[in-house]
């Protein structure tokens, strides 16, 4: 008998993760799970606890390089349940499945402007607040600023609440570590959709002037340290170009690592190690990585 017997859910075995990651590498999970519900999901969570069973929740996959051999369960919430949207006079209510491309049409579609900075991001709202996504042209803007409320649930299966005032956000982190979350509260602002669209084509098209969008990437490979640009910092260590088996440092943005078509996940790390290296050796700069190591 198997131990998920009775759970609502589509499960998939031995689910090859390169399909789920942006970067296109990975090892495979043993067990890929899609709960039908919050209780499906809580199920889940109180089975995996009691069998001492870890799990790695995966949204776009878009920040993620799983170095593991094996996942044993990944948990994506990707049902009807965890990709509803609902409006509430200028707040957008949304399940954390919900990929941002259609949270911002539904903003759009509603005349609630406030998130444009997300376009181009190519992430699940989930995975957006736990990292605080975010831009910093042509100011530092992050999702964090919106969210009013979020409902989450821990490893217990328990689910809760949490109000603004318990909620921390940083640069590309926030306090949520340890919880799933499930659904967000928004604040935005009434707009004028045209204004929403141009802002929204503004964001675009400064992504792809200054982003590599040709090859498999999961965008920034490490985080601003104060006051420079990682890319910069590499750029100048003569890196641009560099591969090592089927990764490369992009050409037009030092700091995205490509996947030409055949890196590993080793092919990655080696050369995030390699800019590491580079770039503390000639400015004595330690660079911290934004790409999810796991
Ligand atoms: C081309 C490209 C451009 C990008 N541009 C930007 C950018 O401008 N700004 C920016 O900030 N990021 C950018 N990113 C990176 C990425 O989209 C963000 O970091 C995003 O927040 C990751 O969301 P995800 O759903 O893909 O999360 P994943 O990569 O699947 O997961 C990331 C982390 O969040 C956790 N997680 C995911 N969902 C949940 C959940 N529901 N509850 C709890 N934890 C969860 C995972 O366990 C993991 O630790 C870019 C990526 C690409 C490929």
């Amino acid at each position: 008998m198997n131990w998920l017997d009775g759970l609502r859910a589509k499960i998939l075995f031995d689910e090859p993760l390169s399909r789920r990651t942006t970067l296109r590498v990975g090892p495979r999970a043993r067990l890929w799970v899609e709960p039908d519900s919050l209780s499906d999901l809580s199920a889940l969570l109180k089975k995996a606890k009691s069998r001492h069973k870890d799990y790695l929740v995966i949204g776009c996959g878009s920040k993620l390089l799983i170095k593991k051999k094996a996942v044993a369960l990944a948990i994506h919430l990707n049902s009807f349940d965890f990709k509803q949207c609902r409006i509430e006079q200028d707040e957008l209510i949304a399940g954390a499945g919900l990929s941002l491309p259609h949270l911002l049409k539904t903003a759009y579609d509603n005349g609630l402007g406030g998130l444009e900075f997300l376009s181009g991001i190519p992430a699940s709202l989930g995975g957006a607040i736990m990292l605080n996504a975010g831009v910093s042209w042509p100011a530092r803007v992050e999702i964090g600023e919106l969210v009013r409320e979020l409902k989450v649930i821990d490893k217990s299966g328990v689910s809760k609440t949490l109000d603004k005032k318990s909620l921390r956000f940083g640069y590309r982190h926030s306090n949520l570590k340890g919880y799933i979350i499930v659904s967000a509260r928004l604040k935005l602002l009434r707009g004028r959709k045209k204004d929403i669209k141009l802002k929204m084509k503004e964001f675009l098209d400064y992504r792809r002037r200054t982003q590599e969008l040709s090859y498999a990437s999961a965008g920034c490979a490490f985080k601003n340290p104060e006051g420079v640009s990682s890319g910069r910092l590499i750029d100048l260590c003569g890196l641009k170009g560099r591969s090592v088996g089927g990764a490369a440092i992009s050409l037009k943005h030092a700091n995205f690592i490509v996947n030409t078509g055949k890196a590993s996940s080793s092919d990655i790390l080696a050369l995030m190690d390699l800019a590491k290296e580079e770039v503390k050796k000639r400015f004595g700069i330690a660079l911290e990585p934004e790409i999810r190591i796991i």
